[in-house]
């Protein structure tokens, strides 16, 4: 036979541009095609896992290396997802290679510098690996960590990934990033046969006749896992012990019984963490309300000729029930369903509750997961479908934070994005720094998919979009049962100081109305904004403050560390004894952060349970859960927070949320600051009154006429929104007009304002009075790192594709130039 000379196109995990060409060895041939990633050189020495994206037989202009392994039998990236990743490369100014980086889990792009170590939990039979598998085993329990471009030293072999990959795929290695957050795999016991009585089936007979005479519950134990695991049928199914002795009602003396005469052995097997015990329950029925119900018509008569939907309903009116038979349809038509929110972290009770309607049907994927967990999603999402395998976990509906998006579904028919207005959405660092929501509505449109839109309190722009008609609007008015929206009450903080009404930062209303809600046994919420409030010290004679050495910060004070943090880089310095500048001993607190917020209350309520839900208090992974549960179950009197307490959570007992502060919200410096004002205080505020009963919020301002806060106590969103967009149409931001931000760092502030002069002077040239800046940001030097940003203005026609043409090519040129020298050139297009 002619054997063909081929050639692959792939996509490399970096910020290079473009493809690369590999010729194809000829005995791959056959099994190489897009989607499927293999092992390349690229640079000097290294390697690097890569994505086939096309195969041809058009030799490049120059030699090509040759493809030194393939990963993979079947692809793992979908040719829908490749046209998601280059929309996203193409709508967000980055490279196809970044979005490749960010959409595959660590543990399917291996590289050079990747560093792999033991899994510290893996305890089983290593006696199943091949001989290089135990060599590098070994050598990883002499040398602890060693980088994979070292691993062809020690097996002296060129092509390593595949065994590194395959001892990953086992569980006996991990990569290194998972090293600061150990993986445990879940291990459960199973049982089996031992030989020779797998092997010999006439043996069977004899040992049954003697078990049935000595030893009957051995017998029952015996007969229920041969019928399980479908003995003499071929395939044998694994039988777990958990299922061995709930089928056969046997007990553990009995089972052990068994092992110890040689009959059956115990070994242990990593299983899913992500199938639940809800998993067996029966499918529960929802009873909708009749307001529920007609919204539900609504949303359906909308997606007969419409493809997005905006959902509006007010806090507490019952969404999720309608996700959820929406889900119901979608999933029983054989569709995907993808249900996305802003922090999975914190919607444990959205997780629980669709859990209960759809078992272990649901899949969770996020950032916070490790790749193990990750990779166990990606594979099931990948064989959904005609070609699921028999046995696997079927999650035709997942649930995840942005980083879902990338997951390869081949047939998805509904997307959900709750909480749609949440920032947290947005992809700040590394690219592609994209929307969630929006970059969710072009992979509905990839799928032919409906998308619908939820939140209480919608984002201007999607609220803008409903009302011109780019998407369906259906509005939910009522709470669920009727409640009431809680009442709301403004503490003028100017008034209560003259009057001496003030203790501390707590007016003496708010004190009393805390109180009485203590006395009726509810419960309290005390949200506190963290941004620029949080502890700073400062000189009483100078006024002096510590500040970061490698940011344009000052450092916040953390008493539990009794330490000054950087809150951007994360430095940490001891409190001075005295002032550097002028010598002095007085240094004083200022500020009130949330750890501030809970001592001080600890000493006006002192038999009152507090606890804290903040940054701090939630680095762990199951912190925030531990908190929110703490709470609802009653365990604790007042919560104190920042935004996370705002965040999709539905408590029962909260009669009382207090606003320590409005003003340091409203008077942030941002375009989006009065709307964010407003979905802050509203979220937090619907956290208030629960089971027919009207709740009490209460806001500290020194501004109470802000028009914000106005719209917040009479619970009018529509008058915030109107008046947001006059704004944004006068000062020329979206949505009438697109935001692209470049941003210039360099560790020079000099070479940084003559580059970013330059740059500026460039582009006003091609797009004039479109162009603002150069100016530097609020924080204007990071990590020793100066910033300055230049923003463009463009307006919705013309056409923007040809507005980011223009603009690449003047940022290529403008990279050629000695100015550009060591500059780092970020463009973020809609910048949040
Ligand atoms: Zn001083
Ligand atoms: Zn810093």
């Amino acid at each position: 036979m002619e054997r063909i000379t081929l050639f692959a196109d792939v996509l490399l995990p970096l910020p290079v541009s473009g493809t690369f060409t590999y010729r194809v060895p000829f005995e791959m041939n056959d099994q190489i095609s897009p989607g499927i990633r293999v092992v390349v050189q690229f640079g000097s020495r290294k390697i690097y896992t890569a994505l086939i994206l096309k195969v041809h037989d058009q030799p490049p202009e120059r030699t090509p290396k040759y493809i030194l392994s393939i990963l993979d039998q079947e692809p793992v990236v979908r040719p829908v997802q490749m046209n998601f990743w280059k929309w996203l490369a193409d709508y967000y100014l980055c490279t196809a290679g970044e979005v490749m980086n960010a959409a595959l889990p660590a543990a399917l792009k291996l590289a050079s510098e990747s560093k792999i170590a033991l899994n510290p939990a893996f305890n089983s039979d290593l006696s199943v690996l091949n001989e290089r598998q135990v060599i590098l085993v070994e050598a990883l329990h002499h040398r602890k960590v060693i980088a994979v471009s070292e691993v062809s030293k020690i097996l002296e072999l060129q092509k390593t990934i595949p065994v590194i990959k395959s001892l990953i795929d086992l569980g006996v290695i991990v990569s290194d990033e998972e090293l600061t957050d150990p993986y445990k795999p879940k291990l459960e016991p199973f049982l089996r046969l031992c030989p020779p009585y797998s092997e010999q089936e006439d043996l069977l007979t004899g040992l049954f006749s003697r078990l049935e005479k000595s030893a009957r519950k051995q017998s029952d134990i015996l007969m229920t896992l041969l019928r399980i695991s479908g003995f003499g049928a071929g395939s044998l199914k694994e039988v777990s012990q958990k299922e061995l002795l709930k089928q056969s009602g046997g007990g553990q003396t009995s089972l052990d019984g068994l092992i110890g005469k040689g009959i059956l052995e115990r070994y242990h097997r990593m299983v899913s963490r992500f199938a639940p015990e809800a998993a067996e329950k029966p499918v529960e029925s929802i009873e909708l309300s009749e307001v529920q119900e007609k919204t539900l018509d609504a949303i359906r008569t909308e997606f007969k000729t419409r493809d997005v939907v905006l959902l509006h309903g007010v806090t507490s009116s019952g969404k999720t029930e309608l996700y959820i038979k929406l889900i119901q349809e979608t999933i029983s038509q054989g569709k995907q369903v993808l249900f996305m929110l802003p922090e999975i972290a914190l919607t444990a009770q959205i997780i629980n509750r669709l859990r209960k309607y759809f078992g272990a049907r649901v899949g969770i994927y996020h950032s916070r997961f490790n790749h193990h967990e990750r990779v166990e999603v990606w594979h099931s999402v990948l064989h959904q479908g005609p070609e699921t395998r028999p046995g696997e976990q079927r999650y035709d509906i997942v649930l995840g934070a942005r980083s879902a998006l990338f997951l390869p579904f081949s047939n998805l028919g509904l997307v959900i994005v709750d909480e749609e207005h949440d920032s947290s959405f947005k992809q700040y660092d590394p690219a592609p720094r994209y929307h969630g929501r929006d970059a969710a509505l072009y992979l509905a449109r990839l799928h032919g998919a409906k998308a619908l839109l939820g939140s209480a309190t919608p984002s201007v722009e999607s609220y803008f979009n409903a009302l011109s008609g780019k998407y369906a609007l259906v509005e939910l008015t009522e709470r669920y049962g009727k409640l009431e929206l809680p009442a709301v009450q403004v503490i003028n903080l100017k008034e209560a100081q003259r009057i001496g009404m003030m203790k501390s930062h707590f007016s003496t209303v708010l004190l009393e109305e805390i109180e009485a809600t203590l006395s009726r046994k509810e419960q309290v919420i005390i949200f506190q904004n963290r941004r620029g409030f949080s502890l700073r010290l400062e000189c009483d004679l100078c006024h002096w403050m510590p500040a970061c050495k490698f940011c344009d910060v000052t450092l916040v004070y953390h008493k539990k560390i009794n330490q000054l943090r950087c809150h951007y880089c994360g430095y940490v310095s001891k409190i001075p004894e005295q002032c550097p500048d002028c010598h002095g001993t007085n240094i004083r607190m200022r500020g009130f952060g949330t750890e501030k917020v809970e001592e001080e209350l600890g000493v006006i309520f002192p038999d009152a349970v507090i606890s804290r839900m903040d940054l701090d208090t939630t680095r762990s992974k199951n912190s925030h859960q531990k908190i929110i549960e703490d709470f609802q179950e009653g365990k604790v009197d007042i919560l104190v927070g920042t935004q996370m307490v705002t965040k999709g959570l539905d408590f029962d007992h909260v009669s009382l949320v207090c606003i320590l502060n409005a003003d340091n919200m409203l008077n942030y410096p941002d375009f989006r600051s009065a709307e964010r004002a407003y979905q802050l205080m509203a979220q937090v505020s619907g956290r208030s009154g629960r089971k027919g009963k009207q709740g009490k919020v209460v806001i500290q301002s020194y501004n109470p006429e802000h028009m914000i806060i106005r719209d917040v106590v009479n619970h009018n969103y529509l008058a915030m929104f109107r008046q947001q967009i006059a704004e944004r149409q006068k000062f020329r931001y979206p949505p009438y007009y697109r935001l692209i931000q470049i941003k210039l760092k360099h560790r020079d502030a000099d070479a940084l304002n003559r580059a970013a002069d330059e740059l500026a002077m460039m582009l006003r040239q091609q797009f004039g009075k479109r162009v603002l800046g150069p100016e530097f940001p609020m924080v204007s030097r990071i990590m020793n790192y100066y910033i300055k940003n230049i923003l463009l203005k463009i307006e919705r026609e013309p056409s923007l594709v040809m507005m980011k043409e223009k603009l690449m090519t003047i940022l290529v040129e403008f990279q050629k130039r000695p100015a550009a020298r060591s500059v780092r050139i970020i463009p973020d297009v809609d910048p949040q």
